[in-house]
């Protein structure tokens, strides 16, 4: 196929393909989807061989957001049931992390809702950075706070911190339409902020809002623009009792196409399944780690996934090996520029959450009733809301 033979050759050479490459390659057919699975898997293993990096997210602060992400479960008014609770303590926050990086991560994405921080937050996240690094030698701390104001980069950067995640998540023709509350140009000012400070940019994307395929590849191309290290790539959790709970648009096929799409796109960069990898990708799951390198253990900031377990036999049966803190994620010409790697997920949240919109026309087959959604209709079956872990009394998954 003469399209797949052109992206593994731009992947190759880290050159942007055509918009039009790109949505020919979100408009394959299944039957074509094991080619682009082999065709971005080259261009993957080109630049970061057959490891995966595990982040670990810890939800510092949790929902009483006062903004309106329609995706998100922390959103205002949400009426999802998601745990409520305000700052962890630097020792419960380092606990929590401890979990995680003791289940084979290597990075800790500390998020917490909200527009973005007080002064007085980053002072605190400080303190949670500090307390996490002096216990867990190594580890690479990602922040994700919300909207950044000036100086508070640096401040993060000071106290240590790695990485900045803030996600553009959609496109910035339809970014009014998910939120109201704050713009596409905010986000995209903070992204640059975190870039500005030395941190390692993270930020990525939403997909299964109802968007179109050249909305897709217009956020995936801005990205390439702002040169995050990082790229994940949440794929929608409609959660119940936030505006998207019955927008069920994905497919594993699609979720694959998606991201072959983004691993073309941004060749070089550490693509990671974000929320959603267990209810959209489903069985399909390890086949997408022939297209992303990284991807979250255990759960997400508000919804559960997987046993962590299931994470690293997944990886191992599939012939892959967690990265260690031995390597270097990035390849040498991006890891050397004072950035690091990507990170988390964030004030957006990789459990993305709801939006209202229409569905998308290229939706692909629905799957069996038992298993595969259909458009509108809730899906409480698939979403847990998460129970253990940071902010209750239970041990978290990891
Ligand atoms: S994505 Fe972030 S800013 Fe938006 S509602 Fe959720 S927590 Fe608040």
């Amino acid at each position: 196929m003469d399209l797949l033979n052109t992206l593994v050759d731009k992947g190759l050479r880290r050159e942007l393909p055509t918009r039009e490459e790109a949505l020919a390659l979100l408009a394959t057919s299944d039957d074509e989807l094991l080619d682009v699975v082999a065709a971005a898997g080259k261009v993957r293993r080109h630049w970061f061989g057959r490891r995966v990096k595990l982040n670990y997210l810890v939800n510092l602060k949790s929902g009483l957001c006062p903004e309106d992400c329609s995706y998100c479960s922390q959103r205002l008014g949400s009426t999802t049931g998601i745990l409520k609770y305000t700052w962890l303590k630097p020792d419960e926050a380092s606990r929590a992390a401890a979990a995680g990086l003791a289940g084979g991560a290597k990075r800790v994405c500390l998020v917490a809702s909200g527009r973005g921080p007080t002064d007085r937050d980053v002072d605190r996240v400080a303190g949670t950075i500090k307390a996490i690094k002096e216990q867990n030698e190594g580890v690479e701390v990602c922040a994700c706070l919300g909207l950044l104001s000036d100086g508070q980069a640096e401040r993060l950067r000071e106290a240590g911190a790695d990485a900045y995640n803030h996600n553009l998540n959609t496109s910035e023709a339809t970014y009014g339409d998910i939120t109201t509350t704050h713009t596409y140009a905010d986000r995209v000012d903070t992204v640059q902020k975190a870039h500005a400070a030395g941190l390692s940019a993270c930020s990525g994307l939403i997909a299964g809002m109802g968007e179109s395929d050249e909305d897709l590849v217009d956020v995936v191309y801005s990205l390439r623009e702002l040169d995050p290290d990082s790229v994940p790539v949440n794929f929608l959790i409609p959660v119940e009792g936030t505006p998207l709970a019955k927008e069920w648009h994905l497919t594993p096929q699609r979720c694959l196409r998606i991201l072959a799409m983004v691993r073309f796109v941004c060749p070089d960069v550490e693509v990671r399944i974000a929320g959603g990898r267990e209810v959209h990708l489903r069985t399909m799951q390890p086949l997408a780690l022939h297209l992303a390198n990284s991807i979250f253990l255990g759960d997400y900031l508000t919804t559960e996934g997987q046993a962590g377990k299931a994470d690293l036999e997944m990886i191992a049966d599939a012939g892959f090996e967690v990265e260690g803190t031995d390597h270097v994620t990035l390849p040498e010409h991006r890891a050397g520029g004072g950035c690091h790697e990507g990170a988390g997920a964030c004030g957006s949240a990789p459990e993305a959450p709801q939006v209202s919109h229409q569905v998308g026309p290229q939706v692909g087959p629905q799957v069996g009733p038992q298993v595969g959604p259909q458009v509108n209709e809730a899906r409480t079956d698939l979403v847990a809301v998460r129970r253990r872990g940071a902010g209750t009394d239970l041990a978290p998954n990891a």
